[in-house]
């Protein structure tokens, strides 16, 4: 009788745990469907990485927590800070060659690692935390391998063992991995759609939009804009003469020491051919023009390496314009054409007076 007495309270026990588990694993299950939804979400790559490293944190209630993602070509970082993102913001996403020598479980992990924090093994994944005492290293799998890795960090000994069952991160993981890989193709396409590939400047559809943008801005605070259209002279000699690939290194060089004359807030636009285009934000035309300068100086003070032995002198013509929006006006797609049209307009009588000067328009 007592043994039936003691196996119905172990039962009942046994009963009672069991539901407790299953209460925390719906717990669990329905935390990791709320953030794997956010991850979804994620409208950029800059997003996606903070919802991961801030929004998983939080949800989780974690000490620590970092993402290793594999980027041999850097590309992935350079489309994070050509979006504009600065990389310091991101020290929790660490981005790498390979996955052998940052963890020993990295290199061999296809499912998640659950166990103690042993600082000479982890210390690299967690830049930054301290007294961590488990962690949990989860893939992050494409196609048959990991691209790189969730890591979670506590100050709890218990919270990550073998024990613990890993289906609910072996998933977040692969939601994640996917989400990543989308946001870096988005990033991708968005960036090839508005960027000129030899010079590594925006394109004339960017200008363009950029422009009427700026047009705005400037109307609110009765402000000006002003705009250089740059052009090489004679640039179809050096093509002629010494090849497109010499053209295309004298176009780099001359896109080089154009940006190094601008200001930060100012936009540079590979606009056409030899033609290049800079809007200056809160500029005037006498401004404008001195900018116009001091490139056109820059340009014709220093030959050209062509090629490894060629060398030879360029100019450029520039035409300037400048417009201050008057608050009645509202087609803003008729002021950027305006402007364009008037530093198109200055650039041409530029050529025209005999290149190597120039021109501000009447604006
Ligand atoms: P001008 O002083 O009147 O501007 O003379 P130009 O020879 O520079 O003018 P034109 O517009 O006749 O020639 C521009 C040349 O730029 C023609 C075109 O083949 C060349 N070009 C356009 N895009 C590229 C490019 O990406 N690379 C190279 N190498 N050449 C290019
Ligand atoms: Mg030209």
């Amino acid at each position: 009788m007592d043994d039936l007495i003691q196996e119905n309270e172990d039962l009942k026990r046994r009963l009672k745990e069991l539901t407790a588990e299953a209460a925390n694993n719906e717990s669990i299950m329905k935390r990791t469907q709320a953030r794997e939804l956010t991850l979804l979400r994620a409208d950029s790559l800059a997003q996606l990485l903070r919802a991961m490293v801030d929004g998983l944190r939080e949800s989780y209630s974690l000490d620590a927590v970092s993402v290793v993602l594999l980027d041999p070509q850097h590309e992935v970082r350079h489309l994070l800070v050509a979006g504009g993102d600065r990389p310091e913001e991101f020290k929790q996403i660490l981005f790498v060659d390979s996955l052998i020598g940052l963890a020993p479980q990295l290199a061999v992990l296809n499912k998640p690692w659950l166990g103690p924090y042993v600082g000479a093994d982890h210390h690299l994944l967690f830049p930054g935390a301290s007294n961590l005492k488990s962690t949990a290293l989860v893939p992050l799998p494409r196609k048959d391998r990991a691209t790189g890795a969730l890591c979670f960090g506590s100050h709890e000994l218990t919270r990550f063992t073998r024990h613990h069952g890993t289906d609910f991160l072996a998933h977040l993981g692969a939601v994640a991995a996917v989400c990543i890989e989308n946001a870096v193709n988005r990033t991708r396409l968005l960036r090839a759609g508005i960027t000129d590939f030899l010079t590594g400047w925006h394109n004339r559809r960017y200008l363009q939009q950029r422009l009427k943008e700026e047009l705005a801005r400037a109307q609110r605070r009765a402000g000006t804009i002003a705009c250089l259209m740059i052009d090489i002279d004679r640039f179809k000699g050096i093509n002629d003469g010494y090849g497109h690939l010499a053209g295309d290194n004298a176009l780099k060089e001359v896109a080089h020491r154009v940006e190094a004359q601008i200001r930060s807030m100012d936009t540079a636009a590979r606009f056409g051919g030899d033609e290049l285009a800079v809007l200056l934000p809160e500029a005037g035309a006498a401004e404008a023009a001195k900018l116009a300068e001091r490139i056109r100086e820059v340009i014709a003070a220093v030959p050209f390496a062509l090629t490894a032995q060629i060398e030879r002198s360029l100019t450029v013509s520039v035409g300037v314009a400048a417009i201050a929006p008057g608050r009645d006006e509202t087609d803003l797609k008729a002021m950027a054409d305006r402007l364009l049209a008037d530093a198109d307009a200055a650039l041409y009588r530029a050529k025209a007076l005999g290149r190597n000067r120039v021109q501000v328009g009447c604006g």
